[in-house]
């Protein structure tokens, strides 16, 4: 006798719905994924992809700006010959991640997974039971259920964006030109991401924090290098200053401020945060518990307040991370579908602020040491040493290393480099598996490379013994 196959129905196909359901189809469920949008979700159509495809265009712009010192001429008699085609640009951006998309939906329906394209909503409470999912009317029922429906981003209480010169993050593409003096409100991850591709890319950009500095939460000592190189490529960085409202002029935007400043420009870009789309889908209905701030509680297992209803990604505000919405979702279906599970472990997430150069981060950060809740011994080696760091004329930067004291064991890093995003692999790697700092010294580099700044810092805390560092 055959066993009935397990139904597992998905509301949201970003990371966190369509890796859950290729586990679940490994494990030999019968999947439907419910989503409005499109598959890959906010991630691959407006976000994570769309902001880094803008972000390979300003970093090879700004490789191209440091031509001349590397003795290479890019002009035409004295014309400069570089300049942006935005239209092209942003198209290239959105196919890109329209591509991206569909990879994903044939990769889905490959496996034998049905796609629903409509908005769904929980039909629990009177109407029918939590697992059952309300697909602009089709009732799709399942023994688990994951809800993975994103965040969106947040306006300024007294600001809409307009989708013309008041923008979130998903509208900056259908714009007919580059900004060109573009205010960023908000330093945080995405403001200092776009803030840094605009200006390397012409637009005269403002950065409005309400924070002493930008990048608040990071790495200060990250925070600091990329606060200067900000400064010195001509950015007007305003910090301790906070938006109070943006509103239209003309053909341009006043943004004021809560001391009564005023700062002009022709577009404002608005990176106040995300808000959990976790309302009017029948979440209290159903006896899902939300916080205070909306995100639906889970447990380490994804597990929502409801049994057999399992929650993952940006809904969860766990961390808003597409690695992390993945793994939630893949740990939720392993969990539902009868594996065995670890619980996610967040202390060894990697992640990195795709600024030029990138700040990259994994494990203990310096604030946990700095407050004493973690002993750890400290090296923060510059990149201005590394000798292929001056051959590509990088000179911001550095390799910083968290070690246990007595034991070297890797506890953390921050890297601050051009493609940090891959530099700060060994350092995870270290943290997964427990490896000492000797054994990252131990490990051979490639000379010359940037990578041996990791090897380098690894042999610095051997140096100084990883009892005597401070
Ligand atoms: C500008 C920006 C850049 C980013 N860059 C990075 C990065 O470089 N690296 C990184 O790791 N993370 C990045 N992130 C974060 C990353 O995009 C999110 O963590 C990730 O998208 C979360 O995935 P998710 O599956 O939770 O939701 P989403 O990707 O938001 O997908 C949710 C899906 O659910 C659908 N949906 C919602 N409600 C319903 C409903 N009721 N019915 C049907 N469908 C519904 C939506 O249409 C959407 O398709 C970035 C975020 C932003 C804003």
């Amino acid at each position: 006798m055959t066993l009935p196959r397990p139904r597992v129905a998905i509301l949201g196909g970003g990371p966190g719905g369509y890796e859950a359901a290729l586990v679940a189809s490994q494990l030999g469920a019968e999947i439907t994924v419910i989503d409005e949008d499109g598959l890959g979700g906010a991630c691959v159509l407006t976000d994570c992809v769309p902001s880094k495809t803008l972000i390979e265009s300003s970093s090879t712009m700004t490789s191209l700006g440091r031509a001349a010192s590397l003795g290479l001429q890019l002009a035409d008699g004295g014309n400069p010959v570089l300049g942006v085609d935005a239209p092209a640009l942003y198209t290239r951006i959105k196919a890109l991640a329209a591509d991206q998309s569909n990879d994903i939906a044939e990769h889905l329906a490959a496996e034998g997974i049905r796609i629903i394209q409509a908005r769904g909503r929980l039909a629990g409470g009177p109407l029918g039971s939590p697992h059952t999912i309300d697909a602009d009317g089709e009732l799709v029922q399942a023994d688990a259920v994951l809800i993975a429906t994103g965040a969106s981003p947040r306006a300024l209480p007294d600001g809409a964006a307009d989708g013309e010169r008041i923008l979130t993050c998903r509208q900056i593409y259908d714009l007919p030109e580059l900004p060109e003096e573009l205010i960023v409100v908000g330093s945080g991850v995405t403001g200092a991401e776009f803030a840094s591709a605009f200006q390397a890319l012409g637009s005269q950009v403002t950065l409005v924090s309400s924070r002493e500095r930008v990048l608040p939460h990071e790495d200060k000592d990250a925070a600091v290098v990329i606060e200067g190189v900000f400064r010195r490529r001509g950015m007007n960085v305003l910090g301790k200053s906070r938006a109070e409202s943006v509103r239209r002029k003309g053909d341009g935007v006043v943004v004021t401020l809560a001391d009564g400043r005023e700062v002009t420009g022709s577009h404002c870009l608005l990176t106040v945060g995300m808000a959990p789309c976790t309302t009017g889908i029948g979440l209290a209905e159903a006896g899902v518990h939300l916080d205070a701030r909306g995100f639906i509680e889970v447990d380490r297992v994804s597990r929502t307040s409801v049994p057999g209803v399992y929650a993952a990604g940006d809904c969860t505000g766990v961390l808003m991370l597409a690695s992390v919405a993945a793994m939630q979702g893949r740990i939720a279906m392993w969990h539902a579908l009868g594996e065995s599970v670890h619980p996610i472990r967040l202390s060894h997430v990697a992640s990195t602020i795709f600024t030029d150069p990138e700040i990259a981060s994994v494990g203990v950060s310096q604030a946990t040491v700095d407050r004493g809740e973690v002993p750890a011994r400290v090296v923060k080696l510059p990149l201005a040493t590394n000798p292929r760091a001056k051959m590509g004329g990088f000179r911001d930067g550095f390799v910083k290393i968290f070690a246990r004291p007595g034991t070297g064991l890797v506890l953390g890093g921050v890297v601050v480099a051009p493609r940090a995003s891959e530099l700060i692999l060994p350092l995870s790697i270290a943290i997964e598996q427990n490896l000492s700092v000797e054994q990252i010294a131990h490990t051979f580099s490639i000379y010359p490379s940037l990578s041996g700044s990791v090897t380098e810092a690894a042999r610095t805390v051997m140096e100084f013994g990883t009892d005597a560092i401070a």
